[in-house]
């Protein structure tokens, strides 16, 4: 139980009421800033305005998946208002808090340091990165779906990157009939790429490897897809690309080409954010409970 531990939501979107939603089953002391137009009632949790002094017994601050933007404001969907993680604010937090984040962007990293506060980045965890490559692969499925004439099943794909992501969505598409093709630098991804009935190739290779991909899906955060690489492919592919903007792919390339590139961040939140906040919630709320757990000796 969370009984005796106090955390603050500042902003949010749809994902942050799952994990508004345990906290008040586990039983802290909630309050919400930047929630004014919320329609959900929970009990017993305070609405409050972005006043510093809210913070001086919160054990636990939580900011929406994104963090901050670069001049620290914070997104909010319920609530019209600006709000702005400023130093003034956050100094009232105590010293022994925490801040719950998805990533944190420079401004945040910096405001946190100066004042030496923990900052915890949730999307950077592996179990959290892994649940989410659950509904990622299910908005890629749909984004192909929605972008192409064919189906999956006997399509040649090819999924760039073996990671947390690159490895669900491959095996995804090799359940749904594709024929998947794995780029990987390491030579311990192709082995298990190969194990998984998959086709391995190196990273190195790709220009070679894609002159008859049907469906190319990059989730390398780096220029991979290059021109070079573009120029190979056949005029009916789709690219989708994952990864983290601005994404791996030369997009001016593709277009000149008349190759259709999409980038497609933040899958998780637009196709499940039921889930994704179900996810965050579970991860977070274990999190805090191992940090501040049974304050009220329970
Ligand atoms: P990850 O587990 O770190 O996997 C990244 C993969 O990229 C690894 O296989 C890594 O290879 C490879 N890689 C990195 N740099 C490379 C380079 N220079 N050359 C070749 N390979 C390279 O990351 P992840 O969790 O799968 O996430 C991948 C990307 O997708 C991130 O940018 C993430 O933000 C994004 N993402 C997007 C969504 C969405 O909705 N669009 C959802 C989740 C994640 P090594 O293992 O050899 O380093």
């Amino acid at each position: 139980m969370l009984t005796g531990v106090h955390v603050a939501f500042l902003g949010g979107d749809a994902r942050q009421l799952e994990v508004i939603k345990k906290c008040v089953e586990m039983d802290a002391t909630v309050t919400l800033i930047g929630f004014d137009n919320l329609e959900s009632t929970f009990q017993g949790v305070h609405l409050k305005e972005l006043e510093p002094k809210i913070l001086e017994d919160v054990d636990c601050l939580i900011l929406p998946i994104v963090g901050t933007d670069e001049d620290g404001y914070v997104e909010s969907i319920f609530s019209k208002k600006k709000l702005k993680l400023t130093e003034e604010f956050l100094s009232h937090l105590p010293k022994t808090s925490k801040i719950y984040t998805g990533m944190a962007r420079q401004y945040l990293k910096n405001l946190t340091n100066d004042l030496q506060i923990d900052l915890v980045e949730l999307l950077d965890r592996d179990d959290v990165a892994i649940y989410n490559s659950i509904p990622t692969a299910e908005g890629t499925i749909m984004m192909t779906i929605q972008n192409t004439n064919f189906t999956i099943h006997g399509s040649n794909a090819i999924v760039l990157g073996f990671g947390r992501t690159g490895i669900t969505l491959a095996r995804v598409l090799g359940a749904l009939g594709a024929k998947v093709k794995v780029g990987a630098r390491r030579p311990e991804h192709l082995a298990r790429i190969y194990e998984m009935g998959l086709q391995p190739f190196y990273i190195s290779e790709l220009a070679e490897q894609v002159k008859d991909v049907d469906l190319l899906y990059n989730t390398i955060p780096h220029i991979i897809v290059t021109a070079k690489v573009i120029a190979n492919m056949p005029h009916h592919a789709l690219i989708i690309d994952l990864a983290s903007k601005p994404g791996g792919t030369d997009f001016r390339y593709a277009e000149k080409r008349g190759i259709k590139a999409l980038l497609a961040p933040g899958l998780p939140g637009i196709v499940a954010p039921k889930t994704a906040g179900i996810i965050i919630s579970n991860v977070l709320t274990k999190l805090i409970l191992e940090q501040f757990g049974d304050q009220g000796g329970n």
